[in-house]
């Protein structure tokens, strides 16, 4: 159930890992984002980020005008 009408695909209910290339730090953000060339429009791809990859991942996904918001991961759906 997506109660905050988010529209993002679950997070695993175990671990939650920061998405960042080689980190294995526990992620505390949910960065949505939205591919239009591969994803309907209401749709929202989630990478999970530490403290210290959020701002990395926010501008890789916003340079490609991808990036949607970012929660805390307490906000996202768990599968
Ligand atoms: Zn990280």
């Amino acid at each position: 159930m997506d109660v905050l009408g988010l529209g993002a695909d679950p997070v695993a209910d175990d671990a939650l890992v920061c998405s960042a290339k080689g980190c294995r730090d526990e992620a505390h953000w949910g960065l949505l984002w939205n591919n239009p060339k591969l994803h309907t429009p209401e749709r929202r791809k989630v990478w999970l980020a530490c403290s210290d990859h959020r701002d990395h991942l926010e501008r890789f996904l916003g340079a490609r005008g991808f990036w949607k918001q970012t929660v805390g991961v307490d906000e996202l759906e768990r599968a």
